[in-house]
């Protein structure tokens, strides 16, 4: 993950445009990410991995078309939901999301998964 384009203004989900903080390696219970906080409403998200501590960077990803290629969303949907198995074994909700969301290649690796898994 390139963390440099966090250094460019970037539209949150409270509507204001500001530089995110970026604070690397905060661990949590679920593992170790880099966190990024809004200046104005104080939102946390993590950017490499969707973690139940932080707010939802697919909210981000709406507001601005650019912020994530479709091979960053690819490989953070991936690493999110090796994430959802490992904590809850449940990971039918977030596929369902990720469903909704995601660029075909994730579509077909998720149908694939949810034979699985689910
Ligand atoms: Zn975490
Ligand atoms: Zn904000």
């Amino acid at each position: 993950m390139n963390i440099k384009k966090f250094e460019n203004q970037v539209k949150c989900i409270c509507k204001n445009i500001v530089i995110f903080e970026i604070i690397p390696e905060v661990e949590c219970d679920w593992g170790i990410h880099t966190i990024i906080q809004c200046p104005k409403c104080e939102e946390l998200f993590s950017i490499d991995v969707k973690c139940p501590a932080f707010g939802n960077i697919e909210l981000l990803w709406e507001q601005n078309i650019e912020l994530y290629t479709k091979h960053e969303q690819i490989s953070y949907l991936v690493n999110s939901l090796v994430l959802a198995v490992e904590i809850d074994s449940s990971p039918k909700a977030f596929i369902n999301s990720a469903l909704l969301a995601a660029p075909p290649t994730f579509i077909i690796f998720s149908s694939m998964l949810q034979r699985y898994c689910c």
